[in-house]
C-alpha cells in the first residue's frame, strides 16, 4: 500500500481550512444571491462580500475601499503593473519599469508584456543572498521610472525584502511601488501604511483559503491608474467585470481573520520547525547549503542544496515527503531555477536544490520523517554520483553545468 507522503509544499498551495470551508458553504447553497441584485438575496450577498473585504483590509491595515477582489495574485499583479505602467507612460512620459529577474513568473510575464508595448524594463540586481542591491537601485531610479515591482517574500527561497526602505527610495523619485506579497500575506505582519507600498498582491490559497481568489491593495488616490474601459465594469469599484464569486471572497475573508489570529504563534512554531530541520540535516550531511539570506527570510520556506545530488532525483527518492525541486525537467533538459540563477548561485548548487515549505499543520514528526528521507536519499545518491566524487576530490565542476536552462517554480 502506498502511504500518503507528508506535505511540505505549503509555498505551492495550502489546504482549505475547515472553518473557511464552513463559512463558504452557505454562499453556494442558501445565500447564493448576486451582490448587485437589489432584493434580499442580493443584499445578503453584498453584506457578506463587504465584511470579507473588511477582514482582508484589517489584516494589512488598509482602508476597506482599497481592496479589490481578483481571481488570484496573478491577476492582481497584472492589474497593478500593466495598467499603471501603461497609464503613467501615456500620461506622464514615465515609460520605464523596474523589477528583478528573481520574481515569480507572473511578474516576469508582466515585464514581457510591457516590453511588447515599448516600455523599457530594467532588471535590478539581486545579491547572492537574494536581497536586492540597494546601490544599484539608487543608481537606476530616476524620473523616467513609473513603477517598480518587487516580491516581498520570494516563493522559492523565502528571502524577505525591505519593502519600506525600497518604497522610500522609489517615492523620493516619484516612482510608485508594487509588491507581490503572496508568500508573506497572512504569515508575517504587513501594514501597508507603515510600508507605504502603493499596490500589493496576495492570494487566498496560500493562507488556507480557496483557490481562484486573491486581492489587490491599491492606494485610493491611484485607483484611476488601474481603471480600464470594460463593457460590464459595475463590480469591484469598477475595476473588474462579471459576477463576483461571493463564496470565494467570504473564504478569503475568513482565511484572513484566521491568519490574523494565529500569525504570531504560527511564526514561532514554524521558526522552531525550521531550526529542527536545519539542525538535523547539518549535523548529518556535509556540503549542504541554504539558498537565500539567513538573516532576512520567512522561516516557512527553506531552500537547500545537497551538493552531488540532482534536485529532481532527490525529490523522487524522498518518497515519504512532498516537496518542490528548484530544478525541473523541461524538454528532456535539466533546468535550474531562474531565482537561483538571478542570485548568481553556482549551477551545481542550483541544480541540487530543494524547497521545503512548512505550514500550519506541520509538526515535529513531519520534520523528522523529512530529515530521515533527505539524509538517506542524499547518502544513496552521492554513493552513485561521479560528481560527488569530484566534489570530494576538490575538483572544479562548474563547466559540467554550463548552459543549463532555467525553470519556473510555482
Ligand atoms: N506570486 C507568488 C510569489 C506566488 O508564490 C504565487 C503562487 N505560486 C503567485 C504569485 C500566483 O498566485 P495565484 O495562484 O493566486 O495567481
Amino acid at each position: 500500500m502506498i502511504s500518503v507522503p507528508r506535505y511540505l509544499d505549503y509555498a505551492a498551495t495550502t489546504p482549505c481550512s475547515g472553518e473557511v470551508l464552513a463559512a463558504m458553504i452557505p454562499f453556494f447553497t442558501e445565500c447564493y444571491g448576486n451582490p448587485n441584485s437589489l432584493h434580499i438575496f442580493g443584499l445578503k450577498a453584498l453584506d457578506a462580500l463587504e465584511s470579507a473585504r473588511k477582514s482582508v483590509s484589517d489584516l494589512i491595515s488598509a482602508e476597506i475601499e482599497e481592496i479589490v477582489f481578483t481571481s488570484g495574485a496573478t491577476e492582481s499583479s497584472r492589474m497593478a503593473i500593466e495598467r499603471t505602467v501603461t497609464y503613467l507612460a501615456s500620461k506622464t512620459g514615465r515609460n520605464k519599469f523596474i523589477t528583478t529577474k528573481s520574481e515569480h513568473k507572473s511578474i516576469l510575464d508582466c515585464a514581457d508584456y510591457l516590453k511588447s508595448r515599448d516600455i523599457e524594463v530594467i532588471y535590478l540586481k539581486v545579491k547572492s543572498d537574494g536581497l536586492i542591491d540597494f546601490d544599484h537601485l539608487v543608481d537606476i531610479l530616476d524620473e523616467s521610472i513609473g513603477l517598480m515591482s518587487i516580491c516581498m517574500v520570494n516563493n522559492e527561497t523565502g528571502v524577505l525584502q525591505d519593502i519600506g526602505r525600497i518604497a522610500d527610495l522609489c517615492h523620493a523619485k516619484g516612482t510608485l511601488l508594487h509588491s507581490d506579497a503572496t508568500q508573506g500575506f497572512g504569515k508575517i505582519p504587513i501594514n501597508v501604511k507603515d510600508l507605504d507600498v502603493d499596490f500589493l498582491s496576495a492570494s487566498g490559497h496560500k493562507i488556507y483559503g480557496p483557490k481562484g481568489i486573491g486581492i489587490l491593495f491599491y492606494k485610493k488616490s491611484y485607483k484611476k491608474f488601474i481603471r480600464v474601459p470594460l463593457a460590464n465594469r459595475d463590480v469591484e469599484f469598477g475595476l473588474r467585470a462579471g459576477t463576483v464569486p461571493v463564496a470565494l471572497c467570504v473564504g478569503m475573508g475568513k482565511a484572513s481573520e484566521f491568519a490574523k489570529s494565529t500569525m504570531a504563534t504560527d511564526l514561532i512554531r514554524i521558526t522552531n520547525l525550521r531550526k529542527l530541520l536545519l539542525d538535523n540535516l547539518f549535523e548529518a550531511l556535509p556540503e549542504i547549503h541554504i539558498n537565500g539570506s539567513v538573516e532576512s527570510n520567512y522561516p516557512g520556506i527553506v531552500n537547500l542544496s545537497f551538493r552531488g545530488c540532482e534536485g529532481e532525483a532527490l525529490m523522487m527518492e524522498c518518497k515519504r515527503i512532498a516537496v518542490s525541486s528548484g530544478s525541473a525537467c523541461t524538454s528532456n533538459k535539466l533546468s535550474i531555477s531562474h531565482v537561483l540563477e538571478a542570485m548568481g548561485t553556482a549551477p551545481d548548487i542550483a541544480q541540487s536544490s530543494l524547497r521545503i515549505s512548512i505550514g500550519k499543520p506541520t509538526n515535529d514528526s513531519d520534520i523528522l520523517i523529512a530529515t530521515e528521507d533527505l539524509i538517506s536519499a542524499t547518502t544513496k545518491l552521492r554513493q552513485m554520483s561521479p560528481i560527488w566524487d569530484m566534489i570530494k576530490a576538490g575538483m572544479d565542476i562548474s563547466s559540467i553545468f554550463e548552459g543549463k536552462h532555467c525553470a519556473y517554480a510555482v
